[in-house]
């Protein structure tokens, strides 16, 4: 085989190996994605079970202090009844507004505790049902990635073998520019002309320059992009 065979080989194994890689890099970054997203989801469950238990315990607060109030109501009504003086009177009775205020400033704050215990439950079951949901979706997707991983992984080492021997066949200068050029251009160093152009960056190949990519006489490089640029034998390109 003459080195541009070898190097066009090189770069079918290369971009081979690059597409696997590629196939396993994408579904762990899904997956650290939707397990970020579910423990954001965790942390507003747990923050909302906490304020749900937090508010039960304040309404039932209130609702001691409500009856309190309302049975002293009573017993101070009930007294009225019992009064001799105006006086007596009177002071019973602006007790009993004052407990009566406190009563609707403490029936005022339960229902405003009875609205947040509704929106903080209404809140925690679409978080729950969403972060069920997700679970779900993470399960299936790891058993996807694992799937993926064993099929490839095979395949992978295969390629890796096949690339280390062929590169063996590559004199180290050579060797060296392709993976130098193949870092610089997206992993792509070695491209056919396609049309009179450089099949990586299509710039124009002169006619004199084609002929000698055709005839195979020296390794070529694109002078735009400096690809190494080999003739496709089975292309029409007349
Ligand atoms: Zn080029």
């Amino acid at each position: 085989m003459s080195l541009i065979t070898h190097l066009v080989k090189l770069q079918e194994i290369d971009t081979a190996i690059m597409e696997i890689e590629e196939l396993q890099g994408d579904l762990p970054s899904r997956v650290e994605e939707l397990t970020s997203t579910m423990s954001r989801l965790e942390t507003a469950i747990t923050t909302g079970e906490a304020r749900l238990t937090e508010i039960e315990v304040e309404i039932r607060k209130m609702q001691t202090l409500e009856q309190e109030r309302k049975d002293k109501i009573a017993k101070l009504q009930d007294q009225l009844y019992l009064v001799k003086t105006n006086r007596e009177y009177d002071a019973l009775m602006a007790e009993i507004d004052h407990l009566k205020g406190q009563l609707d400033e403490e029936e005022m704050r339960e229902l405003e505790l009875s609205e947040e215990k509704d929106q903080v439950s209404e809140k925690l079951e679409t978080d729950k049902t969403e972060n069920e949901e997700m679970s779900q979706q993470l399960g299936t997707q790891k058993k996807e990635l694992e799937s993926r991983i064993a099929e490839t992984e095979e395949e992978h080492t295969e390629l890796v073998g096949k690339r280390e021997q062929l590169a063996g066949n590559i004199d180290n200068p050579n060797l060296a520019l392709y993976d130098r050029v193949r870092g610089a251009r997206e992993g792509i160093a070695v491209v056919p002309v396609a049309n009179h152009a450089c099949g990586g960056c299509h710039s124009r190949i002169p006619s004199q320059l084609e002929a000698v990519i055709r005839g195979a006489e020296r390794m070529t490089q694109c002078n735009t992009c400096r690809r190494i640029l080999y003739w496709e034998e089975a292309d029409d390109q007349s």
